[in-house]
Protein backbone atom coordinates (compact mmCIF):
# COMPACT_ATOMS: atom_id res chain seq x y z
CA UNK A 1 0.00 0.00 0.00
CA UNK A 2 2.69 2.02 0.55
CA UNK A 3 3.56 2.09 -3.37
CA UNK A 4 0.15 3.34 -4.20
CA UNK A 5 -0.01 6.05 -1.49
CA UNK A 6 3.28 7.39 -2.84
CA UNK A 7 1.49 7.40 -6.46
CA UNK A 8 -0.81 9.18 -5.38
CA UNK A 9 0.94 12.00 -4.31
CA UNK A 10 3.11 12.06 -7.71
CA UNK A 11 -0.54 11.64 -9.39
CA UNK A 12 -1.54 14.57 -7.91
CA UNK A 13 1.94 16.97 -8.33
CA UNK A 14 1.31 15.85 -12.08
CA UNK A 15 -2.04 16.54 -11.78
CA UNK A 16 -0.81 20.39 -11.04
CA UNK A 17 2.11 20.62 -13.37
CA UNK A 18 0.44 19.41 -16.62
CA UNK A 19 -2.96 19.99 -16.09
CA UNK A 20 -2.76 22.88 -13.75
CA UNK A 21 -5.72 21.71 -11.15
CA UNK A 22 -4.73 21.87 -8.01
CA UNK A 23 -6.81 18.51 -6.85
CA UNK A 24 -8.54 15.56 -8.02
CA UNK A 25 -12.60 15.10 -8.27
CA UNK A 26 -13.55 13.08 -5.58
CA UNK A 27 -14.52 10.24 -7.95
CA UNK A 28 -11.05 10.97 -9.97
CA UNK A 29 -9.58 10.31 -6.71
CA UNK A 30 -10.43 6.64 -6.46
CA UNK A 31 -10.14 5.62 -9.64
CA UNK A 32 -7.00 6.83 -10.48
CA UNK A 33 -5.60 4.86 -7.09
CA UNK A 34 -7.33 1.48 -8.24
CA UNK A 35 -5.59 1.94 -11.40
CA UNK A 36 -2.06 2.26 -9.83
CA UNK A 37 -3.04 -0.61 -7.66
CA UNK A 38 -2.91 -2.73 -10.81
CA UNK A 39 -6.89 -3.57 -10.77
CA UNK A 40 -9.39 -3.62 -13.59
CA UNK A 41 -11.52 -0.58 -13.13
CA UNK A 42 -14.79 0.48 -14.32
CA UNK A 43 -15.24 4.13 -13.76
CA UNK A 44 -18.69 5.71 -14.47
CA UNK A 45 -19.32 9.29 -14.46
CA UNK A 46 -21.40 11.96 -15.71
CA UNK A 47 -20.53 13.97 -18.51
CA UNK A 48 -18.20 16.61 -18.03
CA UNK A 49 -17.07 14.42 -15.00
CA UNK A 50 -13.28 13.99 -16.27
CA UNK A 51 -13.35 10.82 -17.19
CA UNK A 52 -9.63 11.77 -19.46
CA UNK A 53 -8.16 12.32 -16.73
CA UNK A 54 -8.61 9.02 -14.73
CA UNK A 55 -6.57 7.42 -17.50
CA UNK A 56 -4.07 10.21 -18.81
CA UNK A 57 -2.64 10.58 -15.26
CA UNK A 58 -2.10 6.87 -14.29
CA UNK A 59 -0.51 6.44 -17.88
CA UNK A 60 2.41 8.82 -16.91
CA UNK A 61 2.98 6.77 -13.85
CA UNK A 62 3.04 3.77 -15.57
CA UNK A 63 6.30 2.49 -16.84
CA UNK A 64 4.57 1.01 -20.00
CA UNK A 65 2.10 2.95 -22.51
CA UNK A 66 -1.58 2.87 -22.19
CA UNK A 67 -3.80 2.46 -25.40
CA UNK A 68 -6.62 4.27 -25.36
CA UNK A 69 -9.73 3.15 -27.03
CA UNK A 70 -11.75 5.83 -28.18
CA UNK A 71 -14.63 5.52 -30.62
CA UNK A 72 -14.70 9.07 -32.75
CA UNK A 73 -11.86 10.57 -35.09
CA UNK A 74 -12.62 13.97 -34.21
CA UNK A 75 -12.67 13.18 -30.55
CA UNK A 76 -9.03 11.55 -30.79
CA UNK A 77 -7.84 14.59 -32.63
CA UNK A 78 -8.97 17.35 -29.90
CA UNK A 79 -7.66 14.71 -27.06
CA UNK A 80 -4.39 13.89 -28.89
CA UNK A 81 -3.77 17.62 -29.28
CA UNK A 82 -4.36 18.65 -26.13
CA UNK A 83 -2.39 17.01 -24.22
CA UNK A 84 0.27 17.80 -27.05
CA UNK A 85 -0.27 21.18 -26.04
CA UNK A 86 0.30 20.36 -22.33
CA UNK A 87 3.89 18.68 -23.21
CA UNK A 88 2.74 14.78 -23.04
CA UNK A 89 4.14 12.77 -25.42
CA UNK A 90 0.70 10.75 -27.18
CA UNK A 91 -0.65 10.33 -31.04
CA UNK A 92 -3.42 8.31 -32.54
CA UNK A 93 -3.73 6.22 -35.19
CA UNK A 94 -7.12 5.99 -37.15
CA UNK A 95 -7.77 5.71 -40.66
CA UNK A 96 -6.84 9.22 -41.61
CA UNK A 97 -3.53 8.65 -41.37
CA UNK A 98 -1.13 6.90 -44.38
CA UNK A 99 0.82 3.73 -43.56
CA UNK A 100 3.78 5.13 -43.54
CA UNK A 101 2.48 7.75 -40.75
CA UNK A 102 0.70 5.09 -38.79
CA UNK A 103 3.94 2.99 -39.11
CA UNK A 104 6.01 5.98 -37.59
CA UNK A 105 3.99 6.24 -34.80
CA UNK A 106 4.05 2.74 -34.00
CA UNK A 107 7.85 2.69 -34.35
CA UNK A 108 8.01 5.77 -32.24
CA UNK A 109 5.52 3.71 -29.20
CA UNK A 110 8.63 0.64 -29.45
CA UNK A 111 11.03 3.46 -28.98
CA UNK A 112 9.19 4.56 -25.38
CA UNK A 113 8.81 8.16 -26.44
CA UNK A 114 4.76 7.57 -26.02
CA UNK A 115 3.31 7.59 -23.14
CA UNK A 116 -0.64 7.54 -24.71
CA UNK A 117 -1.64 6.33 -27.72
CA UNK A 118 -5.67 6.23 -29.05
CA UNK A 119 -6.59 4.42 -30.86
CA UNK A 120 -10.63 3.42 -33.27
CA UNK A 121 -12.32 0.10 -32.03
CA UNK A 122 -12.35 -0.93 -35.71
CA UNK A 123 -8.09 -1.35 -35.43
CA UNK A 124 -8.00 -4.07 -32.81
CA UNK A 125 -10.03 -6.47 -35.87
CA UNK A 126 -6.70 -5.79 -38.10
CA UNK A 127 -4.36 -9.19 -37.86
CA UNK A 128 -1.07 -6.54 -38.54
CA UNK A 129 -2.28 -4.47 -36.19
CA UNK A 130 -2.86 -6.68 -33.10
CA UNK A 131 0.92 -7.91 -34.21
CA UNK A 132 2.55 -5.26 -34.05
CA UNK A 133 0.93 -4.32 -30.83
CA UNK A 134 2.24 -7.45 -29.59
CA UNK A 135 5.52 -6.21 -29.58
CA UNK A 136 5.23 -3.20 -27.76
CA UNK A 137 4.96 -2.28 -23.89
CA UNK A 138 1.72 -1.95 -23.31
CA UNK A 139 1.10 -1.10 -19.52
CA UNK A 140 -2.79 -0.12 -19.43
CA UNK A 141 -5.70 0.14 -22.34
CA UNK A 142 -8.22 2.15 -21.49
CA UNK A 143 -11.43 2.49 -23.33
CA UNK A 144 -13.78 5.16 -23.17
CA UNK A 145 -17.34 5.52 -24.19
CA UNK A 146 -17.37 2.09 -23.07
CA UNK A 147 -20.70 1.37 -23.24
CA UNK A 148 -20.53 0.96 -26.90
CA UNK A 149 -19.88 -2.58 -26.10
CA UNK A 150 -23.40 -3.05 -25.40
CA UNK A 151 -26.26 -3.39 -27.72
CA UNK A 152 -28.29 -1.99 -24.61
CA UNK A 153 -26.50 0.62 -24.75
CA UNK A 154 -27.68 3.39 -27.26
CA UNK A 155 -24.60 3.33 -29.34
CA UNK A 156 -23.75 -0.11 -29.89
CA UNK A 157 -20.35 -0.74 -31.94
CA UNK A 158 -19.57 -4.09 -33.20
CA UNK A 159 -15.68 -3.41 -33.04
CA UNK A 160 -15.89 -2.70 -29.10
CA UNK A 161 -15.99 -6.51 -28.96
CA UNK A 162 -12.29 -6.64 -30.36
CA UNK A 163 -11.46 -4.74 -27.05
CA UNK A 164 -11.57 -8.03 -24.66
CA UNK A 165 -9.73 -10.70 -28.17
CA UNK A 166 -7.73 -7.91 -28.45
CA UNK A 167 -6.18 -7.34 -24.40
CA UNK A 168 -6.23 -11.18 -23.93
CA UNK A 169 -4.11 -12.16 -27.31
CA UNK A 170 -1.35 -9.19 -25.83
CA UNK A 171 2.24 -11.87 -24.06
CA UNK A 172 1.14 -10.17 -21.06
CA UNK A 173 -1.68 -9.19 -20.24
CA UNK A 174 -2.29 -5.16 -19.53
CA UNK A 175 -4.68 -4.13 -17.02
CA UNK A 176 -8.09 -3.29 -18.30
CA UNK A 177 -10.21 -0.24 -17.86
CA UNK A 178 -13.22 1.28 -19.09
CA UNK A 179 -15.06 4.56 -18.78
CA UNK A 180 -18.68 5.53 -19.26
CA UNK A 181 -21.61 7.80 -18.55
CA UNK A 182 -23.91 5.33 -19.14
CA UNK A 183 -25.01 3.61 -15.75
CA UNK A 184 -27.56 1.09 -15.97
CA UNK A 185 -27.21 -2.55 -14.49
CA UNK A 186 -27.90 -3.96 -17.81
CA UNK A 187 -25.15 -2.05 -19.62
CA UNK A 188 -22.79 -2.19 -16.77
CA UNK A 189 -22.86 -5.81 -16.71
CA UNK A 190 -22.28 -6.00 -20.26
CA UNK A 191 -18.99 -3.86 -19.88
CA UNK A 192 -17.73 -5.80 -17.33
CA UNK A 193 -18.25 -9.41 -18.77
CA UNK A 194 -17.97 -8.34 -22.73
CA UNK A 195 -14.99 -6.26 -21.89
CA UNK A 196 -13.95 -9.52 -19.89
CA UNK A 197 -12.85 -6.90 -16.69
CA UNK A 198 -11.37 -8.93 -14.26
CA UNK A 199 -12.53 -9.05 -10.73
CA UNK A 200 -13.10 -5.03 -11.52
CA UNK A 201 -13.51 -2.07 -9.35
CA UNK A 202 -16.53 -0.19 -10.08
CA UNK A 203 -16.84 3.20 -9.14
CA UNK A 204 -20.07 5.69 -10.08
CA UNK A 205 -20.12 8.76 -9.28
CA UNK A 206 -22.44 11.49 -9.13
CA UNK A 207 -25.24 11.61 -11.89
CA UNK A 208 -27.07 14.49 -10.41
CA UNK A 209 -25.28 17.86 -11.42
CA UNK A 210 -26.83 20.14 -8.76
CA UNK A 211 -25.87 22.78 -11.51
CA UNK A 212 -28.16 21.43 -13.75
CA UNK A 213 -32.03 22.61 -13.41
CA UNK A 214 -34.34 19.87 -15.08
CA UNK A 215 -37.91 20.80 -16.76
CA UNK A 216 -39.78 18.29 -18.26
CA UNK A 217 -42.70 20.61 -19.82
CA UNK A 218 -46.58 19.21 -21.27
CA UNK A 219 -48.24 20.42 -23.45
CA UNK A 220 -46.26 23.58 -24.73
CA UNK A 221 -46.57 24.53 -28.60
CA UNK A 222 -42.74 23.77 -29.04
CA UNK A 223 -41.87 25.95 -31.81
CA UNK A 224 -43.30 28.80 -30.13
CA UNK A 225 -41.50 27.68 -27.03
CA UNK A 226 -38.20 27.58 -28.45
CA UNK A 227 -38.06 30.52 -30.28
CA UNK A 228 -39.12 32.15 -27.00
CA UNK A 229 -36.25 30.64 -25.29
CA UNK A 230 -33.69 31.42 -27.77
CA UNK A 231 -35.06 34.97 -28.30
CA UNK A 232 -34.54 35.26 -24.58
CA UNK A 233 -31.36 33.44 -24.20
CA UNK A 234 -29.67 33.53 -27.00
CA UNK A 235 -26.42 35.15 -26.52
CA UNK A 236 -25.51 31.77 -24.72
CA UNK A 237 -24.98 29.06 -26.02
CA UNK A 238 -27.35 26.18 -26.09
CA UNK A 239 -27.99 23.19 -27.87
CA UNK A 240 -31.36 22.06 -28.99
CA UNK A 241 -31.75 18.21 -29.96
CA UNK A 242 -34.75 17.10 -32.41
CA UNK A 243 -36.15 13.40 -33.42
CA UNK A 244 -35.24 13.77 -37.11
CA UNK A 245 -33.36 15.79 -40.15
CA UNK A 246 -36.64 17.29 -41.29
CA UNK A 247 -37.27 18.88 -37.77
CA UNK A 248 -33.82 19.57 -37.55
CA UNK A 249 -33.98 21.88 -41.00
CA UNK A 250 -37.60 23.48 -39.96
CA UNK A 251 -36.28 24.75 -36.11
CA UNK A 252 -32.76 25.86 -38.04
CA UNK A 253 -34.56 27.82 -40.68
CA UNK A 254 -37.00 29.40 -38.24
CA UNK A 255 -33.87 30.46 -35.95
CA UNK A 256 -32.02 31.71 -38.63
CA UNK A 257 -34.93 33.79 -40.34
CA UNK A 258 -35.23 35.29 -37.11
CA UNK A 259 -31.33 36.55 -37.06
CA UNK A 260 -30.41 33.68 -34.49
CA UNK A 261 -26.68 32.43 -35.33
CA UNK A 262 -27.60 29.20 -35.37
CA UNK A 263 -25.65 26.32 -37.25
CA UNK A 264 -27.29 22.39 -37.61
CA UNK A 265 -26.09 19.11 -37.47
CA UNK A 266 -27.03 15.86 -38.82
CA UNK A 267 -26.16 12.40 -40.41
CA UNK A 268 -27.88 13.98 -43.78
CA UNK A 269 -25.15 16.66 -44.47
CA UNK A 270 -21.56 15.90 -45.75
CA UNK A 271 -18.66 15.44 -43.26
CA UNK A 272 -17.43 18.90 -44.21
CA UNK A 273 -20.47 20.69 -43.17
CA UNK A 274 -21.09 18.44 -40.38
CA UNK A 275 -17.18 19.59 -39.36
CA UNK A 276 -17.72 22.86 -39.94
CA UNK A 277 -20.83 23.58 -38.09
CA UNK A 278 -18.97 21.33 -35.07
CA UNK A 279 -16.10 23.93 -34.87
CA UNK A 280 -18.17 27.12 -34.98
CA UNK A 281 -20.31 25.94 -32.30
CA UNK A 282 -17.09 24.99 -30.54
CA UNK A 283 -15.56 28.08 -31.14
CA UNK A 284 -18.97 30.07 -30.29
CA UNK A 285 -19.33 31.71 -33.87
CA UNK A 286 -22.72 30.17 -33.83
CA UNK A 287 -24.55 30.19 -30.82
CA UNK A 288 -27.26 27.53 -31.27
CA UNK A 289 -26.85 24.10 -32.46
CA UNK A 290 -29.86 22.58 -33.99
CA UNK A 291 -28.92 18.76 -33.72
CA UNK A 292 -30.04 15.53 -34.26
CA UNK A 293 -28.69 12.69 -31.45
CA UNK A 294 -26.01 12.43 -34.11
CA UNK A 295 -24.48 15.41 -32.83
CA UNK A 296 -22.50 15.63 -29.49
CA UNK A 297 -20.65 12.39 -28.43
CA UNK A 298 -17.07 13.72 -26.30
CA UNK A 299 -17.52 17.26 -27.49
CA UNK A 300 -15.91 19.13 -25.28
CA UNK A 301 -17.56 22.80 -25.09
CA UNK A 302 -17.68 23.71 -20.98
CA UNK A 303 -19.74 26.23 -21.00
CA UNK A 304 -23.47 25.01 -22.74
CA UNK A 305 -25.87 26.99 -21.02
CA UNK A 306 -29.20 25.06 -22.11
CA UNK A 307 -29.79 21.73 -23.70
CA UNK A 308 -33.33 21.59 -25.13
CA UNK A 309 -35.18 18.73 -26.31
CA UNK A 310 -37.60 19.18 -28.87
CA UNK A 311 -38.81 15.57 -28.81
CA UNK A 312 -38.32 12.92 -25.77
CA UNK A 313 -35.53 10.63 -26.56
CA UNK A 314 -35.81 6.77 -26.46
CA UNK A 315 -34.72 6.48 -22.94
CA UNK A 316 -33.33 8.05 -19.69
CA UNK A 317 -29.38 6.83 -20.97
CA UNK A 318 -29.64 8.57 -24.22
CA UNK A 319 -31.47 11.55 -22.38
CA UNK A 320 -29.01 12.02 -19.73
CA UNK A 321 -25.77 11.90 -21.65
CA UNK A 322 -27.26 14.89 -24.03
CA UNK A 323 -28.68 16.64 -21.30
CA UNK A 324 -25.43 16.09 -19.65
CA UNK A 325 -23.75 18.64 -22.43
CA UNK A 326 -25.00 21.81 -20.45
CA UNK A 327 -22.66 23.21 -17.64
CA UNK A 328 -19.59 21.21 -17.89
CA UNK A 329 -18.24 24.18 -16.31
CA UNK A 330 -20.46 24.06 -13.10
CA UNK A 331 -22.70 27.01 -13.51
CA UNK A 332 -26.19 27.10 -13.69
CA UNK A 333 -27.56 25.58 -16.78
CA UNK A 334 -30.66 24.56 -17.84
CA UNK A 335 -31.65 20.88 -19.42
CA UNK A 336 -35.61 21.47 -20.87
CA UNK A 337 -37.49 18.45 -22.41
CA UNK A 338 -40.71 19.37 -24.47
CA UNK A 339 -42.91 16.34 -24.33
CA UNK A 340 -45.65 15.57 -26.20
CA UNK A 341 -47.71 12.04 -26.32
CA UNK A 342 -46.69 12.15 -30.49
CA UNK A 343 -43.14 11.73 -29.11
CA UNK A 344 -44.10 7.66 -27.79
CA UNK A 345 -45.43 7.25 -31.09
CA UNK A 346 -42.71 8.29 -32.63
CA UNK A 347 -40.04 6.31 -30.39
CA UNK A 348 -42.07 3.01 -31.11
CA UNK A 349 -42.25 3.92 -34.40
CA UNK A 350 -38.34 3.62 -34.89
CA UNK A 351 -38.14 0.52 -32.33
CA UNK A 352 -40.32 -1.51 -34.82
CA UNK A 353 -38.46 -0.11 -37.80
CA UNK A 354 -35.58 -1.30 -36.29
CA UNK A 355 -35.17 -5.27 -36.95
CA UNK A 356 -34.03 -6.83 -34.23
CA UNK A 357 -34.72 -9.45 -31.93
CA UNK A 358 -37.58 -10.10 -29.60
CA UNK A 359 -35.29 -9.67 -25.71
CA UNK A 360 -33.57 -6.65 -27.43
CA UNK A 361 -37.14 -5.01 -28.68
CA UNK A 362 -39.07 -5.72 -25.28
CA UNK A 363 -36.51 -4.04 -23.62
CA UNK A 364 -36.40 -1.35 -25.71
CA UNK A 365 -39.94 -0.71 -25.09
CA UNK A 366 -39.63 -1.05 -21.37
CA UNK A 367 -36.95 1.54 -21.34
CA UNK A 368 -39.05 3.98 -23.34
CA UNK A 369 -41.80 3.57 -21.01
CA UNK A 370 -39.73 4.42 -17.91
CA UNK A 371 -38.57 7.70 -20.02
CA UNK A 372 -41.92 8.21 -20.57
CA UNK A 373 -42.81 7.83 -16.75
CA UNK A 374 -40.02 10.12 -16.15
CA UNK A 375 -41.76 12.61 -18.38
CA UNK A 376 -45.23 12.60 -16.18
CA UNK A 377 -43.78 12.37 -13.16
CA UNK A 378 -44.65 15.14 -10.18
CA UNK A 379 -41.70 14.25 -7.86
CA UNK A 380 -38.44 16.04 -8.37
CA UNK A 381 -36.87 15.22 -11.66
CA UNK A 382 -33.50 14.65 -10.02
CA UNK A 383 -34.58 11.71 -7.79
CA UNK A 384 -36.43 10.12 -10.75
CA UNK A 385 -32.87 10.39 -12.87
CA UNK A 386 -30.67 9.15 -9.84
CA UNK A 387 -33.31 6.05 -8.75
CA UNK A 388 -33.32 5.11 -12.39
CA UNK A 389 -29.58 5.21 -12.52
CA UNK A 390 -29.37 3.58 -9.20
CA UNK A 391 -27.35 6.18 -7.58
CA UNK A 392 -27.93 6.44 -3.81
CA UNK A 393 -28.78 9.90 -2.59
CA UNK A 394 -30.70 10.92 0.46
CA UNK A 395 -34.12 12.27 -0.43
CA UNK A 396 -33.90 16.10 -0.55
CA UNK A 397 -35.50 17.65 -3.43
CA UNK A 398 -33.14 19.80 -5.75
CA UNK A 399 -35.07 23.07 -5.69
CA UNK A 400 -34.94 23.74 -9.16
CA UNK A 401 -36.67 21.21 -11.40
CA UNK A 402 -39.79 21.68 -12.74
CA UNK A 403 -41.40 19.70 -10.61
CA UNK A 404 -39.89 21.41 -7.43
CA UNK A 405 -40.48 24.77 -8.69
CA UNK A 406 -44.56 23.63 -10.05
CA UNK A 407 -46.35 26.38 -8.13
CA UNK A 408 -49.52 24.46 -8.52
CA UNK A 409 -51.23 22.97 -5.50
CA UNK A 410 -51.34 19.78 -4.56
CA UNK A 411 -54.82 18.43 -4.76
CA UNK A 412 -56.59 15.64 -3.81
CA UNK A 413 -57.22 13.50 -6.80
CA UNK A 414 -58.27 10.53 -4.89
CA UNK A 415 -61.87 10.02 -6.02
CA UNK A 416 -60.39 10.70 -10.19
CA UNK A 417 -58.08 7.97 -9.24
CA UNK A 418 -60.72 5.72 -7.97
CA UNK A 419 -62.74 5.95 -11.08
CA UNK A 420 -60.14 5.09 -13.01
CA UNK A 421 -58.73 2.47 -10.97
CA UNK A 422 -62.28 1.01 -10.93
CA UNK A 423 -62.66 1.38 -14.31
CA UNK A 424 -59.15 -0.92 -15.40
CA UNK A 425 -60.55 -2.99 -12.59
CA UNK A 426 -63.88 -3.35 -14.62
CA UNK A 427 -62.07 -3.93 -17.85
CA UNK A 428 -60.35 -7.02 -16.28
CA UNK A 429 -56.98 -5.38 -16.65
CA UNK A 430 -56.30 -6.59 -20.40
CA UNK A 431 -56.27 -3.22 -22.35
CA UNK A 432 -54.34 0.08 -22.98
CA UNK A 433 -54.09 3.62 -21.86
CA UNK A 434 -56.32 4.76 -24.63
CA UNK A 435 -59.12 2.40 -24.15
CA UNK A 436 -59.35 2.88 -21.00
CA UNK A 437 -59.62 6.52 -21.84
CA UNK A 438 -62.08 5.75 -24.54
CA UNK A 439 -63.96 4.20 -22.12
CA UNK A 440 -64.09 6.89 -19.51
CA UNK A 441 -64.55 9.42 -21.86
CA UNK A 442 -67.60 7.69 -22.80
CA UNK A 443 -66.71 6.92 -26.63
CA UNK A 444 -68.79 5.43 -29.17
CA UNK A 445 -66.02 3.70 -30.53
CA UNK A 446 -66.01 0.24 -32.11
CA UNK A 447 -63.91 -1.39 -29.76
CA UNK A 448 -65.70 -0.34 -26.94
CA UNK A 449 -68.92 -1.69 -28.08
CA UNK A 450 -67.66 -4.55 -29.16
CA UNK A 451 -66.36 -5.55 -25.52
CA UNK A 452 -69.74 -4.01 -24.67
CA UNK A 453 -67.69 -1.38 -22.14
CA UNK A 454 -70.67 1.02 -22.52
CA UNK A 455 -72.69 -1.21 -20.17
CA UNK A 456 -69.59 -0.91 -17.56
CA UNK A 457 -70.95 1.67 -14.78
CA UNK A 458 -67.96 3.85 -15.06
CA UNK A 459 -68.40 4.25 -18.88
CA UNK A 460 -68.89 8.19 -19.49
CA UNK A 461 -67.91 9.05 -15.67
CA UNK A 462 -65.11 11.18 -17.21
CA UNK A 463 -67.04 12.60 -20.19
CA UNK A 464 -66.19 16.37 -19.59
CA UNK A 465 -62.71 15.65 -20.08
CA UNK A 466 -60.82 15.02 -23.35
CA UNK A 467 -59.51 11.69 -24.04
CA UNK A 468 -56.08 12.68 -24.11
CA UNK A 469 -56.61 14.62 -20.25
CA UNK A 470 -57.81 11.54 -19.20
CA UNK A 471 -54.56 9.50 -21.07
CA UNK A 472 -52.58 12.02 -19.35
CA UNK A 473 -54.44 11.59 -15.96
CA UNK A 474 -53.35 7.60 -16.07
CA UNK A 475 -50.09 8.13 -17.20
CA UNK A 476 -49.41 10.53 -14.06
CA UNK A 477 -50.72 7.20 -12.26
CA UNK A 478 -48.55 5.18 -14.12
CA UNK A 479 -45.51 7.51 -13.32
CA UNK A 480 -46.40 7.65 -9.53
CA UNK A 481 -46.65 4.06 -9.00
CA UNK A 482 -50.32 3.46 -8.49
CA UNK A 483 -50.62 1.62 -12.47
CA UNK A 484 -48.45 -0.17 -14.30
CA UNK A 485 -47.95 -1.23 -17.55
CA UNK A 486 -47.28 -4.34 -19.14
CA UNK A 487 -43.91 -4.49 -21.88
CA UNK A 488 -44.24 -4.73 -25.25
CA UNK A 489 -45.40 -2.89 -28.29
CA UNK A 490 -49.06 -2.41 -26.84
CA UNK A 491 -49.09 -2.26 -23.26
CA UNK A 492 -51.49 -3.11 -20.66
CA UNK A 493 -52.53 -1.23 -17.51
CA UNK A 494 -52.34 -3.43 -14.53
CA UNK A 495 -53.33 -2.33 -10.87
CA UNK A 496 -50.73 -1.76 -8.80
CA UNK A 497 -51.12 -3.06 -4.90
CA UNK A 498 -51.40 0.57 -4.25
CA UNK A 499 -54.24 1.40 -6.30
CA UNK A 500 -56.00 -1.22 -4.41
CA UNK A 501 -55.49 0.97 -0.98
CA UNK A 502 -56.91 3.75 -2.85
CA UNK A 503 -60.08 1.69 -3.75
CA UNK A 504 -60.62 0.55 -0.58
CA UNK A 505 -60.33 4.65 0.89
CA UNK A 506 -56.72 3.75 2.60
CA UNK A 507 -54.71 5.67 0.50
CA UNK A 508 -55.30 9.25 -0.28
CA UNK A 509 -53.96 10.90 -3.93
CA UNK A 510 -52.52 13.84 -3.53
CA UNK A 511 -51.17 14.98 -7.13
CA UNK A 512 -50.88 18.37 -8.86
CA UNK A 513 -54.07 18.88 -10.90
CA UNK A 514 -53.15 18.05 -14.87
CA UNK A 515 -54.07 21.29 -17.09
CA UNK A 516 -56.99 21.07 -19.11
CA UNK A 517 -55.65 21.45 -23.08
CA UNK A 518 -57.25 24.50 -23.58
CA UNK A 519 -56.01 26.67 -20.37
CA UNK A 520 -52.79 26.37 -22.27
CA UNK A 521 -50.86 29.32 -23.73
CA UNK A 522 -49.13 29.59 -26.49
CA UNK A 523 -45.68 28.70 -25.67
CA UNK A 524 -46.06 30.93 -22.64
CA UNK A 525 -45.69 29.24 -19.26
CA UNK A 526 -46.60 31.32 -16.41
CA UNK A 527 -50.02 32.25 -16.08
CA UNK A 528 -50.94 28.72 -17.10
CA UNK A 529 -49.29 26.77 -14.84
CA UNK A 530 -50.90 28.50 -11.16
CA UNK A 531 -53.10 26.80 -9.20
CA UNK A 532 -55.97 24.77 -10.22
CA UNK A 533 -58.70 22.65 -8.67
CA UNK A 534 -59.85 19.52 -10.32
CA UNK A 535 -59.98 21.45 -13.89
CA UNK A 536 -61.21 18.93 -15.90
CA UNK A 537 -65.00 18.45 -14.51
CA UNK A 538 -67.51 19.43 -12.28
CA UNK A 539 -64.68 18.26 -9.70
CA UNK A 540 -65.37 15.38 -7.33
CA UNK A 541 -68.25 17.34 -5.94
CA UNK A 542 -70.73 16.80 -9.10
CA UNK A 543 -69.52 12.87 -9.84
CA UNK A 544 -69.39 12.04 -6.06
CA UNK A 545 -73.17 10.54 -5.62
CA UNK A 546 -72.85 8.36 -8.59
CA UNK A 547 -69.65 7.25 -7.85
CA UNK A 548 -69.28 6.48 -4.36
CA UNK A 549 -72.01 4.28 -5.41
CA UNK A 550 -69.95 2.53 -8.17
CA UNK A 551 -66.96 2.46 -5.27
CA UNK A 552 -69.33 0.67 -3.13
CA UNK A 553 -69.75 -2.03 -5.85
CA UNK A 554 -66.30 -2.13 -7.11
CA UNK A 555 -65.32 -2.61 -3.29
CA UNK A 556 -67.50 -5.45 -3.30
CA UNK A 557 -65.90 -6.83 -6.52
CA UNK A 558 -62.66 -6.28 -4.90
CA UNK A 559 -63.40 -8.29 -1.34
CA UNK A 560 -64.40 -10.72 -3.08
CA UNK A 561 -61.41 -11.11 -5.55
P1 LIG B 1 -15.73 13.40 -19.54
O1 LIG B 1 -14.86 12.60 -20.47
O2 LIG B 1 -16.01 12.70 -18.26
O3 LIG B 1 -16.99 13.89 -20.19
P2 LIG B 1 -13.54 15.25 -19.60
O4 LIG B 1 -12.47 14.30 -19.29
O5 LIG B 1 -13.68 15.69 -21.02
O6 LIG B 1 -14.94 14.70 -19.10
O7 LIG B 1 -13.39 16.52 -18.63
C1 LIG B 1 -14.36 17.53 -18.60
C2 LIG B 1 -13.76 18.85 -18.16
O8 LIG B 1 -13.43 18.84 -16.78
C3 LIG B 1 -12.47 19.16 -18.90
O9 LIG B 1 -12.51 20.51 -19.29
C4 LIG B 1 -11.41 18.89 -17.86
O10 LIG B 1 -10.23 19.62 -18.12
C5 LIG B 1 -12.09 19.30 -16.57
N1 LIG B 1 -11.50 18.63 -15.39
C6 LIG B 1 -11.26 17.31 -15.26
N2 LIG B 1 -10.74 17.01 -14.05
C7 LIG B 1 -10.64 18.18 -13.37
C8 LIG B 1 -10.18 18.54 -12.06
N3 LIG B 1 -9.71 17.63 -11.20
N4 LIG B 1 -10.25 19.84 -11.71
C9 LIG B 1 -10.74 20.76 -12.57
N5 LIG B 1 -11.19 20.50 -13.82
C10 LIG B 1 -11.14 19.22 -14.23
MG1 LIG C 1 -14.89 11.77 -22.35
ZN1 LIG D 1 -36.29 18.69 -8.05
Amino acid sequence: MKVQTASMEQAQQLLQKYYGYPDFREGQRKIVASMLGGADTLGIMPTGGGKSICYQIPALLQPGLTLVVSPLISLMKDQVDALIAMGIPAAFINSTLSGKEANDRIRAARRGELKLLYVAPERLELDWFREEMGTLDISCVAVDEAHCVSQWGHDFRTSYLAVSPFVNGLPRRPTLAAFTATATPEVMDDMIRLLRLDNPSVFVTGLGRDNLAMSVLRGENKREYIMNYVETHGHQPGIIYAATRKEVDDLYGRLRQAGVPAGRYHAGLSDREREESQEAFLYDDIRVMVATNAFGMGIDKSNVRYVIHFNMPKNMEAYVQEAGRAGRDGEPSDCILLFSPQDIMTQKFLIEQNPQDEDRKRNEYRKLQQMVEYCYSTSCLRWGMLDYFGEAHDRTPCGICSSCRDERELVDMTVDAQIVFSCIHRMRERFGVSLVSSVLKGSQNKKVLQYGFDKLPTYGMMRRRTEKEISELINMFIAEGYLALTEGQYPVVRLQPLAGDVLRGKHQVMMRAPEPASAKGAGTSGSSRRARGSVYDDGPSAVNETVFEQLRLIRRDLAEK
